[in-house]
């Protein structure tokens, strides 16, 4: 079922119950946006939400599901299942009062407007009464315009791209901080900017991001790193100094020191580039989030040589044990801990391999030692060349693409030695009545080559099919002592 084909649905129910119901936040935000239609939808109940939601539940019958919140007023229905789920959320009107200390407010039933103004940005405060959808048959803005219940303008920053609070910044962030982290987000997420004085107030305030649980900093951080280009994300979290309180290791790479002329390069730079170089190349997340610690062990192993330069030897090493720390901080599952720990660890490998006359002893050593991740480890280490040099930038992806060659050459050598006739030496065998014997390794071999030229597919029965087929004139040169 569609956002639309609900709306219409609690739009009679609601008739029917002579109740008013707003749909809010994002998915009016997207509607008007015209961006992909949401498969989770937020209504405001003028009343009790969950009253209303169980009156809802009995209207739909058995076509979904209820789950209630008492304690918060409010429910979520939910119907279908996998990419084809609808979620919900009906919510009474209300408006919070919070105390300094925690982000759990006291809650209080209010009006629409009340309502609106303890959201958190203008685009995310306007609600649409469901009625306004009723005529509808395809998401079309133009007839919910003049219907749109927008006290703060949200309209007009939606059209000029801006972030701002409704209520005073230093309220709504002191409120709850993480609507800070919900800035920069949307910020990647919309592309949006953020207003000067909503900025200034998350520079203010950024230190009551203190009192926000790591689960749910883990949470927006993902989603930050999921935008088309994270660095957007990431840049504005550096500038607000959040990122010193959610990932200090990473702002430790900020800075370019210089010791009589030599000079490193800004390693905060340079890995917010290959977060965006990875994020070109693929939609996983974790992936990126590897990029964004690959080289956190830098800061700690910085070193200059005499006649060699800047170093930063083992900082793989040290990297990775910084990685079970900041795992631990965040509550990352184990998991997630240890793809990233190993991505970390072996992150330098690619690169110092390929610029080196590789033997195939060498590839294959990476290949047991970093297992299933090959792939990901991969995309990072090409996403690790960012050199602004475009001749040696192009040198450098030249030898990566041989190193990737020679990487797939010994698998597929690897997997040739591995390989064995699915329809085996017994099979051959007991079929033709033989004892072990040339016979049947030429009549093995002969089923091999055929799937290896791609006659017959690597599959018990076609190389049994191919085997009754040709089995006779290997038999006719067969010797009588191979005869059982
Ligand atoms: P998306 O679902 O695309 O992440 P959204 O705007 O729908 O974006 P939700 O987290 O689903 O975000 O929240 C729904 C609405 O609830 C928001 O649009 C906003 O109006 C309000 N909201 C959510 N979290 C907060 C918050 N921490 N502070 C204030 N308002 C919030
Ligand atoms: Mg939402």
């Amino acid at each position: 079922m569609d956002a639309i084909k609900v709306i219409k649905k609690i739009n009679t129910c609601a008739k029917k119950e002579k109740t008013e119901v707003y749909a809010v936040g994002g998915f009016v935000r997207d509607y008007i946006l015209g961006r992909k239609e949401k498969k989770d939808v937020d209504f405001v109940v003028v009343g009790s939400g969950l009253e209303f939601a169980k009156k809802f539940d009995l209207y739909m019958k058995e076509a979904g599901s209820l789950v209630e919140f008492p304690d918060f007023d409010t429910a979520r229905y939910v119907i279908g299942e996998g990419a084809e789920k609808m979620v919900v959320e009906f919510a009474g009107a209300r408006s919070e009062n919070y105390e300094a200390t925690s982000r759990k407010p006291k809650v209080v039933k209010a009006s629409l407007e009340q309502d609106l103004s303890r959201r958190d940005f203008t685009v995310n405060a306007m609600a649409v009464p469901v009625v306004a959808f009723a005529g509808i048959l395809k998401p079309s803005i133009k007839k919910i315009v003049g219907l749109v219940i927008d006290p703060f303008n949200g309209q007009i920053d939606l059209e000029n791209k801006t972030l701002r609070t409704p209520l005073d910044p230093d309220i709504t962030f002191s409120d709850d901080p993480l609507r800070m982290l919900r800035a920069v987000r949307f910020a990647g997420q919309l592309e949006f900017l953020i207003d000067s004085k909503t900025l200034k107030s998350i520079n203010d305030n950024f230190d009551r991001l203190k009192i926000i649980s790591a689960e749910r900093i883990q949470e927006e951080l993902l989603k930050m790193l999921a935008v088309k280009t994270p660095s957007v994300c990431l840049a504005l979290m550096f500038q607000t100094k959040l990122l010193s309180l959610v990932l200090p290791e990473v702002v430790d790479l900020d800075g370019v020191e210089e010791i009589f002329g030599h000079q490193h390069k800004n390693n905060l730079v340079h890995t917010f580039k290959v977060v965006d170089n990875i994020a070109q190349r693929t939609d996983k997340v974790m992936l990126r989030f590897a990029g964004l610690l690959h080289d956190i062990g830098k800061s700690k192993t910085k070193k200059l040589l005499p006649k060699i330069g800047w170093t930063f030897y083992a900082h793989e090493f040290v990297g990775k044990k910084m990685v079970y720390q900041i795992s631990k901080r965040l509550k990352l599952s184990k998991n997630d801990t240890e793809y990233l720990a190993n991505l970390v660890r072996w992150h330098q490998q690619p690169i110092s391999l390929m610029d080196d006359d590789i033997t195939d002893s060498a590839v294959r050593r990476l290949i047991v030692a970093v297992g299933e991740e090959l792939n990901d480890l991969l995309i990072l280490g090409r996403s690790d060349i960012t050199t602004g040099n475009p001749y040696k930038k192009e040198k450098r992806l030249k030898n990566y693409d041989n190193l990737e060659e020679r990487i797939k050459q010994v698998l597929e050598r690897d997997q040739l030695r591995a390989f064995q006739s699915p329809f085996r030496g017994e099979d051959i065998m007991k079929e033709c009545g033989l004892k072990p014997g040339p016979t049947v390794g030429r009549i093995k071999e002969a089923i091999e080559e055929a799937i290896l030229d791609g006659k017959i597919k690597n599959d018990y029965n076609e190389a049994k099919q191919y085997f009754l087929e040709i089995r006779k004139e290997y038999l006719d040169d067969a010797k009588d002592w191979e005869r059982s």
